[in-house]
């Protein structure tokens, strides 16, 4: 059978997809993860945005993961004069606070940044289109020289590469944004800007009772240094090579990528790869051969998912977009394995996933069914990327949500189950309803004998349907 795609699609929500019509296209196109990213719009946008995506959602019978993506510590200029241009050789100067700026002068949004900088360091605008070099750094003022100057539009990103500023990790307005997420039961919280394991650690105290798993995006060359205790840290990682390449340079991000992605696959981490994956269909209906390659490159690392931005938030073409992506990830599985990573070592932190595995792979089974509290089981399952799909059967609609950016998990959302036998029926029957084995196929079974409790995954079993 032509099985499902493994490598999951997350897709970015944005104004193209108000559309009549072009949000249903779009997610029935394959999207496994909307994102919804909130450095753009306001609350009214994403709560919108989220309603119809639980709509279709529920109408269509599918699970749609929806992921909210925090603006975090990102340094930004205020309003700009119409038409502002910064000449090479000019003096500019960044200074704390709202006021609108010219091509002499520009307010940033936060008011550290004088005491940060020294002569010398170089400042980027605009995803690093506009570079400045310091000249002083007093009284809140930073005075710099023009190195490439071009069009400087408002709200325009700033990024200091290679100086550890000391802003906080977790804004006032990240604490607004995740509060107003709790509320509406997002499923994942994407964290911008993460330096180290701490901040993580900051935003899931700020979540209090209501744990959402957190999305640690790796787009600082701080992070890369602290790597190892984010990955411990977050529930899942992100590639964000938008900003990490304006942080570091082009050609450190694919290493990085490599090393990331290499990184959480040695921990059983779910990884998604993000940003102008399929660039040029912003504008046209058919990727250039670089992008398809780079698509593929990320399947072929074994990341869990890979990511569309603008593609389909503000692109012509977001459901032929998601359509490419989900043709390039099929064929690109299709070619045969990714790269093995040591499987004793991913299956450590799980014996009973490491026993699903290989009974599923030494009887033939068809499909890995865990029946799953937190989803952890059908993680650990998955991060030891067996030939069979996974599916997990959970009670809970937010565990499924959050499984679908899991490479490999398929979800169904069943009825909470009381024994051991009832919880063997509801998974048997998702197996048969949702096509994954039928009569006389073999399916491998992991649940817990004390029934409804995290952590109590204690049985591995071969059932012949
Ligand atoms: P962004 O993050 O789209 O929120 O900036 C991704 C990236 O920087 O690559
Ligand atoms: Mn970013």
């Amino acid at each position: 059978m032509a099985g499902p795609r493994r490598t999951k699609i997350v897709a970015t929500i944005g104004p193209a997809c108000d559309e009549p019509g072009v949000l249903e296209r779009v997610l029935a196109a394959g999207v496994d993860v909307a994102r919804l990213n909130a450095s753009h719009g306001g609350i009214a946008d994403l709560a919108r945005r989220l309603a119809a995506i639980r709509a279709w959602a529920k109408a269509a019978g599918r699970v749609v993961g929806v992921l909210l993506d925090l603006p975090g510590p990102k340094l930004r200029v205020g309003d700009m004069a119409e038409g502002t241009v910064l000449s090479e050789g000019s003096e500019f100067v960044l200074s704390a606070g709202s006021g609108s700026g010219d091509a002499a002068h520009a307010c940033v949004s936060w008011d550290g940044l004088a005491a940060d900088v020294s002569a010398g360091d170089r400042i980027l605008l605009d995803d690093g289109s506009l570079e400045l070099r310091v000249l002083s750094a007093e009284d809140g003022d930073v005075v710099t020289r023009v190195v490439r100057g071009g069009a400087l539009g408002s709200h325009k990103g700033v990024n200091v590469p290679g100086v550890s500023l000391r802003i906080d990790g977790v804004t006032p307005h990240d604490l607004e944004l995740l509060a107003w997420g709790l509320d509406a039961g997002v499923d994942l919280v994407a964290q911008s800007f993460v330096r180290s394991a701490g901040d993580v650690e900051r935003l899931r105290a700020a979540m209090g009772e209501r744990l959402v798993p957190i999305v640690a995006k790796v787009e600082k060359y701080e992070a890369l240094a602290d790597l190892d205790g984010i990955v411990a840290a977050a529930d899942a990682v992100m590639v964000a090579r938008g900003d990490l390449a304006v942080e570091t340079s082009p050609e450190s991000v694919p290493p990085a990528q490599r090393h990331i992605v290499e990184t959480c696959r040695a921990a059983g981490r779910p990884v998604v790869v993000a940003t102008q994956m399929l660039e040029s269909m912003t504008h046209a209906p058919s990727p250039t051969r670089a992008e398809a390659s780079d698509v593929a490159t990320a399947v072929f690392e074994g990341a869990d998912a890979v990511m569309l931005s603008e593609e389909t938030a503000i692109g012509e073409f977001p459901a032929e977009a998601v359509a490419t992506m989900d043709r390039v990830c099929r064929a690109a599985e299709e070619s045969g394995p990714s790269v093995p990573i040591p499987a004793g070592e991913a299956a450590a932190g799980s014996p009973v996933a490491a026993a699903a595995f290989a009974l599923a792979r030494d009887t033939g089974a068809r499909v890995i069914v865990t029946a799953t509290q937190s989803g952890a089981t059908a993680r650990a399952v998955a991060s030891l990327r067996p030939q069979q799909p996974v599916l997990a059967v959970t009670p809970h609609a937010s565990v499924a949500g959050a499984l679908a950016v899991v490479w490999g998990v398929a979800c169904a959302v069943g009825p909470a189950t009381h024994t051991i036998e009832e919880t063997t029926r509801s998974a048997v029957d998702a197996v048969r309803r949702l096509g994954f084995a039928g009569a006389g196929e073999r399916v491998v079974l992991t649940a817990g004998t004390t029934t409804g409790v995290i952590g109590s995954t204690d049985l591995v079993r071969v059932i012949t349907l």
